[in-house]
């Protein structure tokens, strides 16, 4: 197992001392994350203290620990693990001497993230680091730098942020080559008040930019043009993608593939590029764009991102497309249970007009964290799921009540309190030969709904 870090790196980087001399394979955090040859940092957070699963991670196979109180395993004594993990992210950064690809927007983070992987790693096998999951926070981010290999071609990193000023703080810390906004949405609006607030947030990522950094902007966006001043004073290049013509990578066209999802031919600056993008949605059209963008600003290989679109289906929660079995058939279920907000929920119901199917039914759980503008931003669904030609719906939650206003007449739909009940209901209405659609925010628990529906698989 060759080395990621030495007891002398994790010192000299943190200011620490150590209290033996060990070497690591990988870094974390999460005593249930721990394999063997990890660091594990201790950390104190509001709810626990990691210095309390010191035992449980070295009996997992830790071979060393940064901790803030002197313990019986071999460790590095430092005063603030979460400062020390930062740190040790910086070091990361620092020796490493490939090119590096930072991901923001309100969504499509994740997706354009493991897009870019595929896509790099294809032309790059083993030499691309990312992220994993949604790590993007003040300990994903240096979790994640500090888990990168010296020799790394490309590093691919998720940042997010819930408040002004985070990413600012992220962005200094990943110091990108290539810096993405992918879209800009109310979410977390309640912590913004407007979508200008929340793009003013997301610019924050240009801050970051190395010397002759690309920003790449969603044309398409209404803050396309704050976007655009804020990405000016940072970056060297910027490159904006969209469906319009004036962007600079666009979709000259787009229509359904034969297999499934979208046939995309792309335009972008010195080229041309006929592909296929597996996973189902214009929003993922978009994202590839943006995958097409960044790759091209580091110069990777074009074919290999057709490629890796090509074969890379929704991610689990996110789109994924499955086939349950049903009373006399099958149907099928798009599962988008990990989270919702109004530009992913429109996205997503456009999406299942387009399919082929019986009738298309959706079960759509509330979306949190949309403040004083919930009501309005729930109600404003109706007219989608009219237009989109969607049969029926079951409404999942409180949030949900000025939908079900807003629905009345419009096409036949329940409103039910929690996803416990929506189970049987959906269980005695979905039929062979139906497309269903399953999304909402997280907190509402849709995958409990996906799960029992996927039992009988
Ligand atoms: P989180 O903030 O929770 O980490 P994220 O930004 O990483 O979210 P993803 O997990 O990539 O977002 O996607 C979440 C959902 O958003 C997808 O299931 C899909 O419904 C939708 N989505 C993805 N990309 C876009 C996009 N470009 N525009 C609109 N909706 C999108
Ligand atoms: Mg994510």
């Amino acid at each position: 197992m060759t080395s990621l870090w030495t007891s002398a790196d994790i010192a000299q980087a943190t200011g620490g001392a150590a209290s033996a001399p060990f070497a690591v394979s990988g870094v974390a955090f999460d005593s249930r994350e721990v394999t063997g040859g990890d660091l594990f940092v201790a950390m104190k957070g509001e709810a626990t203290d990691g210095h309390k699963f010191l035992d449980k991670a070295f009996a997992q196979g830790a071979a060393g620990a940064i901790v803030s109180e002197p313990v019986d395993h071999p460790h590095i004594l430092v005063s603030d693990s979460a400062a020390a993990l930062e740190a040790l992210g910086r070091a990361s950064r620092k020796r490493m001497g490939g090119k590096v690809i930072g991901v923001t927007g309100s969504v499509g983070k994740t997706g354009t993230k493991e897009a870019l992987f595929q896509a790099l790693d294809r032309a790059h096998p083993g030499e691309v680091h990312r992220s994993v999951k949604s790590y993007n926070n003040h300990v994903g981010v240096p979790l994640s730098l500090s888990r990168m290999a010296r020799e790394s071609a490309f590093g691919v990193f998720e940042m997010g942020m819930n408040h002004a000023g985070e990413l600012a703080a992220l962005t200094r810390q990943v110091r990108p080559h290539v810096a993405i906004v992918t879209a800009i949405a109310p979410a977390h609006i309640e912590f913004f008040g407007t979508e200008a607030a929340i793009a003013e947030a997301k610019a924050e990522i240009f801050e970051g930019l190395e010397p002759g950094g690309t920003a790449i902007i969603p044309y398409d966006s209404p803050h396309v043009a704050l976007l655009y001043n804020k990405a000016e004073r940072h970056a060297a290049r910027i490159l904006t993608f969209g469906t319009s013509p004036q962007a600079d990578i666009h979709a000259r066209e787009a229509v359904p593939a034969p297999g499934g999802g979208t046939l995309v031919t792309a335009k972008l600056p010195d080229a041309e590029l006929c592909f296929t993008v597996a996973a189902p949605g214009d929003h993922w059209v978009s994202n590839a764009l943006a995958v097409l963008a960044a790759v091209d600003a580091v110069g990777g290989d074009l074919a290999a991102v057709g490629l890796a679109l090509a074969e890379m289906p929704g991610l689990p929660g996110r789109g994924e497309r499955r086939t349950v079995s049903v009373s006399g058939g099958t149907a099928l279920l798009i599962d988008e249970s990990y989270n919702a907000n109004p530009l992913s929920m429109a996205a997503t119901i456009r999406q299942l007009g387009r399919e082929t199917a019986e009738r298309r039914l959706a079960v759509l759980g509330g979306m949190r964290e949309l403040g004083s503008r919930s009501a309005e931003l729930h109600s404003a669904i109706a007219p989608v799921l009219r237009d989109n030609g969607i049969d029926y719906v079951i409404l999942v939650g409180a949030e949900m009540q000025p939908l079900a206003d807003a629905l009345d007449g419009v096409l036949p739909f329940a409103h039910v309190a929690d996803t416990a009940s929506a189970i049987p209901l959906i269980q005695h209405e979905l039929r062979a030969g139906d497309a269903l659609l399953v999304k909402g925010s997280n907190g509402i628990g849709l995958s409990r709904l996906v799960a029992a529906l996927a039992d009988g698989e």
